[in-house]
């Protein structure tokens, strides 16, 4: 199954409130998962040269990770992975419900969502959220993990996180509750903590449309006109048309509307190229070793061209009225997200996407393949980090990598 129904459940804190008891189920997707999971990422503030095929790998990484290790039956979000994996998905499950809830419950659109940067001593976490609507301003946690025994202890740490926290906003926490694979309970979603109705005069600029689309941009630009972009916002003078839409190959036309994006191909996980990478290895052993491995999944990811052009021609009026409606494309070898702040996702298995397969073919995988190779000039190594895991805690990590930690032990 692709979708699954997952109850809402109350908390005392939150039982009596009027706007929290309007949603008691929500529909969610593996697509939807990832495209609101994908905000726990941080946004780059520059990208080094050599980053730049990590971050390339990002998502074809995180979305093989909703295909391999998620599962969605009745009423269910079954977490089929263990150790590093597990806590990587439960994180990201709970960040991705916790939005798109959010997004339902308020009706806002995710573009005015921000991370709450963190604190110096807590590096790397990056959990919490605010934005504002109509004069009030929210704060939302977010967590998620597949120990139903834990709920209190995580409501605990949620109303103290609000405590200690100096700003005014009104809090609340969304936990999901997933399951492993043996677990008969249904998953659920438990909302705590009261809103405490604190007035906010927050107007969105176009730099807070930047923060928010940046982290698409990242992924879609190449990296020395990203780095341009976020030097211009830095320096406060952006000038107009900083995104130079003729850079940016990618095409993928959905309802008559031409997104403009970033094509990716699970094959160029740079993980899963060190498997099998030897300083000999021809291009095309190496291509059929990692497809018997991966099977062919390719992946667009594309912003609307208004968003493009309202960013480019500093239009905060158009940013703010903007609004799509939502779509959806469920099927065994096709999935497709179109939400409501312009941003298309949509993977493709075994050529289930003609478009895809058109735009990308088997020959521009394979040259973007052999760009990797040419940039790898170190033999892969172990990762080294300390795993987190119960089963192996401490011990150091044997995934091979070509930087310095694999993809579960960077940030
Ligand atoms: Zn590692």
């Amino acid at each position: 199954m692709d979708t699954a129904n997952i109850s809402i459940e109350l908390h005392d804190s939150v039982k009596e409130n009027l706007l929290f008891n309007s949603l008691s189920e929500l529909e969610i997707s593996k697509t939807t998962i990832f495209k609101y999971g994908i905000l726990n990422e941080e946004v780059p503030k520059k990208i080094k040269e050599n980053d730049f095929e990590y971050l390339e790998s990002k998502i074809p990484f995180l979305y093989g990770l909703y295909s391999d290790f998620v599962e969605l039956k009745a009423g269910k979000i079954i977490s089929l992975a263990d150790g590093e994996v597990s806590k990587r998905l439960s994180e990201t499950i709970g960040v991705g419900v916790g939005l798109f809830y959010t997004t339902k419950l308020l009706k806002v659109n995710p573009n005015i969502i921000k991370r709450i940067p963190s604190p110096k001593t807590q590096k790397g976490k990056y959990l919490d959220f605010k934005f504002t609507k109509e004069n009030v301003e929210y704060e939302v946690e977010t967590k998620g993990t597949v120990y139903h025994s834990k709920l209190n202890s995580i409501i605990e740490d949620v109303q103290g996180k609000k405590r200690d926290s100096k700003t005014t906003g009104c809090k609340y926490g969304v936990i999901t509750l997933a399951n492993k694979e043996e677990d008969k309970k249904p998953s659920k979603i438990v909302i705590c903590d009261d809103l405490n109705n604190k007035r906010s005069n927050k107007i969105y600029f176009l730099n807070d449309y930047f923060e928010y689309y940046n982290l698409f941009l990242s992924f879609i630009l190449d990296s020395t006109y990203y780095n341009r972009l976020v030097a211009q916002i830095d320096r406060g003078r952006l000038r107009r048309n900083v995104i130079k839409t003729n850079n940016i190959k990618g095409e993928y036309i959905y309802n008559g509307v031409k997104y403009k994006g970033q094509y990716f191909d699970r094959r160029l996980v740079l993980d899963y190229i060190a498997n099998y990478y030897s300083v000999d290895i021809k291009l095309n052993v190496l291509f059929k070793l990692l497809t018997n491995q991966l099977g062919r999944q390719k992946y667009f990811l594309g912003l609307d061209p208004k968003i493009i052009d309202y960013l480019n021609n500093k239009d905060v009026i158009g940013l703010r009225k903007y609004s799509q409606e939502r779509a959806f494309i469920e099927e065994s070898k096709k999935r497709l997200i179109r939400d409501i702040d312009g941003v298309i996702f949509v993977s493709s298995k075994s050529g289930g996407d003609n478009q895809i397969e058109k735009n990308f073919g088997e020959n521009e995988v394979k040259e973007r393949l052999s760009y990797i190779l040419g940039s790898i000039t170190n033999t892969p190594h172990e990762c080294g980090a300390p795993c987190r895991s119960k089963e192996k805690e401490g011990k150091p990590c044997e995934k091979l990598t070509f930087r310095e930690h694999c993809h579960f032990h960077r940030n």
